[in-house]
């Protein structure tokens, strides 16, 4: 199963200026200046390394659309601008041949359906299309929405066959291969989120959500209950949301993370972006939510991630849990290397081989990081553990070839400062930088 943004900020689509653009270049290259860049080979590995996702690309403009696709059955939650890039993509993917469109409505806000008119399988015959509501009333919003003065098109005079499907809180059905059970959330006007369930995945869209710490916290758990992949209105800061922005129907990372850490999510990603928020913004967001989703651990380990347009996310990648660990001897060091994920379920295992090298009286121990995937708060916890009896008797935990990410959740842990970290692997066995 797949799931593909097509447009993840909220209330309006919210571009670039000119001004913006030109701050851009001016911090990727004044990073480049501090970094030494000098050749022209090393561009592409600059940009891909060493600027920030924020910098080097962009988390959108679009308004929400989501694709949650199994082979060639899929689904569309909301049709915000996102759904116009979605519709241009699959005439040109299917070749022009017709489909059926299949796409679930939380609300009618502008956002949310301000794509359809420009949604290109409408205006051709032969394609269906069912909207999805627990509203009433959805064929009248769309009506208005085409009507004269505010479109030259009118609903009626689109080509494509349209139907309106009424769906009920708590009522699961069948639609197009997936089983979709919708939930009341609050919102000016109410929203509704869906939980998406097929082939043992299951994928929650619940925007537009105002969540404010009380008992209904409760069924939004049970809602989201071992999800594997949660998209999670986070627009405010939790400060905005419970003051100056009360009531206006939105959330925040830190309820996002606290929600599904005990809901036992797999992956929290953050949605409904608000437009004010710069691409640098919400790149702190990210780093900011992965530092929260460590210091709140309260389950098994949380992915992280925030919206942009484009971005897929295969759901077999982030089943997890599984981890190789392979032990050789290098001259006065051993060598440890592991593979895959790190965390709550793998790290018990890692823990107990390298307290047994320790109780063999081995001193100074070298972990390859290479093929690392992920790590949690529950490996930081196995590592920290196993430095610390190596110090105790005057030897020395060091790691080296660590990714980005798991890079990232050292420096942003403050682990990087406690645990040698070396560049390479002579450096690592030799105790140098
Ligand atoms: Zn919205
Ligand atoms: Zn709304």
């Amino acid at each position: 199963m797949i799931v593909r943004f097509w447009g993840a900020k909220g209330s309006l689509p919210s571009s670039m200026n000119s001004e913006n653009v030109r701050g851009r270049i001016k911090s990727a290259l004044e990073l480049a200046l501090a970094k030494g860049l000098s050749d022209v080979g090393e561009i592409d590995a600059f940009i891909d390394k060493k600027l920030p996702f924020g910098l080097r690309g962009t988390y959108g403009t679009n308004t929400p659309c989501v694709e949650i696709r199994d082979g060639d059955d899929v689904i569309l939650c909301d049709a915000g601008t996102g759904l116009r890039d979605f519709g241009n993509h699959a005439l040109k993917s299917r070749d022009g041949k017709p489909d059926h469109y299949h796409i679930l409505m939380s609300h009618f806000h502008w956002d949310h359906m301000q794509g359809f008119p420009f949604f290109a399988p409408g205006l051709i015959p032969g394609n269906r299309i069912t909207i999805y509501s627990c509203h009433e009333g959805a064929a009248e919003a769309f009506a208005i929405q085409h009507s004269a003065p505010f479109f030259p098109i009118d609903f009626k005079d689109l080509r494509a066959e349209v139907a309106f499907v009424r769906l009920y809180p708590g009522e699961t059905r069948e639609i197009s291969g997936f089983q979709i059970t919708p939930k009341s959330q609050v919102h000016p006007g109410i929203s509704y989120g869906y939980r998406l369930q097929k082939g043992g995945k299951s994928v929650v869209y619940s925007t537009d959500s105002e969540h404010r710490g009380d008992k209904a916290a409760q069924d939004f758990i049970t809602f989201f209950d071992g999800a594997d992949f949660l998209i999670f209105d986070a627009q405010y800061t939790l400060a905005d949301a419970w003051t100056a922005k009360m009531d206006w129907g939105h959330s925040s990372n830190l309820i996002g993370v606290e929600l599904a850490q005990k809901a036992g999510v797999k992956h929290l990603c953050l949605f409904h972006s608000d437009p004010v928020s710069t691409d640098e913004t919400l790149d702190k967001v990210l780093a900011d939510t992965k530092r929260l989703a460590l210091l709140m651990d309260e389950g098994g380990p949380l992915e992280v991630s925030v919206a942009y347009d484009g971005l897929v996310v295969e759901l077999s990648q982030i089943s997890g849990g599984k981890m190789e660990i392979d032990i050789s001897k290098e001259n006065e060091a051993v060598l440890v290397t592991v593979k895959g994920r790190m965390d709550a379920v793998t790290s018990p295992d890692f823990q107990e081989n390298l307290e047994g090298l320790v109780a063999n009286g081995e001193r100074r121990i070298v972990v390859d990081c290479q093929g690392l995937e992920y790590i949690s708060s529950a490996g930081l916890r196995s590592i920290l553990i196993i430095s610390k009896s190596l110090k105790n008797e005057q030897g020395e935990l060091a790691l080296f070839g660590l990714n980005d990410m798991v890079r990232e959740v050292f420096e942003i842990s403050g682990f990087s400062t406690v645990i040698p970290i070396h560049e390479s692997r002579d450096g690592a066995l030799g105790g140098k930088a």
